[in-house]
């Protein structure tokens, strides 16, 4: 009996040694091979990267872009949603409008006033519009000159174009839906910024964030060539952005694509080359996010005579899962590898980055065109 009873507890030992074995090189083989692209883990960020190439390039990059008076336009040529706000004085007051699409919502800024006479109840949509109207803050500024500015901080149902117009009584601001005035639209996110740093270089001089940033930075000076696509941007300089405003600009806008630049890092120094994230959650048209993956990371790999990893479905990245609309995040290289991460250190290979990304862009709109 107690021989037997060695005996099986002597197998028993056996098949959970194997187990473990097996065990722990399946986990070291996922560590190996799949890319760990991990958040803040690093105390101190130290910025060798283009901090100068950078802010000389975001300078004029605010995502935030006034919008023009457009002149010679009566009301009655507005057709679709507006707000307006009265005229105090018929002259010397100057108005600025800008695009708050992270927010969905704009500042309106109006000049010198002599007193503070606007309330943020003077924001009145037009006659007939759809409830648009989220709400407004207004606050005042003082000048050295003793006027006032007036600053209102408009949050309306969802992410509009808009115009700006005035008459002799009041200013219109026309609320147009973005799919009315552009044919393509796009999200391209920067991964990361601010505090949260993303993944970093083995010597630790070279932060996840600063090398996206570079890359989207360089997309955007080929995309604004580009007419007829609209990008939006969900950062364009170092400033922390949450995940959920992202995937929702990209979702409020039903874009075509949105794309999200990324950076990976292994524990291993070997896995090099480019991965690109998918869901199985989003629409699947205009394309499917996989599909859309794939056209990437071919695309993208071909271009730069990178390593292609090929496409991982990834429903739980927070960005990638919650996108409706065709959603990829391109790992655009290794930083715990030496060859991608000297690669990537060069200015004119971000450029390269860049030009891929471009070419993924174009070749992701011939697909869709296709279908
Ligand atoms: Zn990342």
């Amino acid at each position: 009996m107690q021989e037997r009873a060695l005996k099986s507890l002597a197998i028993q030992s056996v098949v959970a040694m194997l187990f473990i074995i097996v065990f722990s090189n399946c986990i070291t083989f996922y560590n190996k091979y799949v890319g760990v692209d991990s958040g803040n883990s690093k105390d101190k960020s130290i910025q060798t990267i283009s901090a100068e190439e950078i802010s000389r390039q975001s300078a004029n990059s605010e995502i935030n872009q006034f919008v023009d008076m457009e002149v010679g336009v009566t009301v009655s040529d507005i057709s679709s949603n507006y707000l307006r706000i009265k005229k105090l004085y018929t002259k010397n007051t100057d108005v600025f409008l800008k695009d708050v699409y992270m927010k969905s919502g704009m500042r309106l800024t109006i000049e010198n006033l002599v007193s503070k006479d606007y309330t943020n109840t003077d924001i009145i949509k037009g006659e007939n519009c759809a409830d648009i109207l989220k709400s407004v803050e207004l606050h005042y500024k003082e000048k050295a000159d003793g006027t006032y500015t007036a600053v209102f901080d408009i949050i309306t149902d969802t992410v509009y174009v808009q115009k700006l117009y005035e008459d002799d009584m009041y200013y219109y601001i026309e609320l147009l839906d973005p799919h009315q005035v552009y044919d393509k639209i796009i999200v391209v996110d920067a991964g990361h910024g601010g505090d949260d740093t993303g993944t970093y270089s083995r010597d630790k001089k070279y932060d996840e964030k600063d090398i996206n940033l570079s890359v989207v930075l360089y997309l955007k000076e080929l995309m604004d060539e580009q007419e007829n696509i609209k990008v939006y941007y969900t950062r364009l300089e170092d400033k922390k952005v949450y995940l959920n405003p992202r995937v929702n600009l990209a979702n409020t806008l039903k874009a075509d694509m949105f794309i999200s630049v990324h950076c990976n890092a292994s524990k291993y120094d070997d896995p090099d080359g480019v991965e690109v994230l998918y869901t199985t959650n989003a629409a699947k048209t205009p394309i499917s996010s996989k599909h859309l993956a794939a056209i990437f990371a071919n695309t993208f790999s071909k271009d730069l005579q990178m390593t292609n990893r090929g496409c991982l479905k990834q429903n739980e990245v927070y960005i990638v899962g919650n996108s409706k609309v065709p959603v990829v995040l391109i790992e655009i290289g290794f930083m715990s590898n030496e060859k991608n991460m000297e690669f990537m250190k060069k200015q004119v290979n971000r450029k390269r980055m860049a030009e891929a990304l471009q070419d993924c862009i174009l070749e992701g709109y011939k697909e869709i065109e296709k279908e």
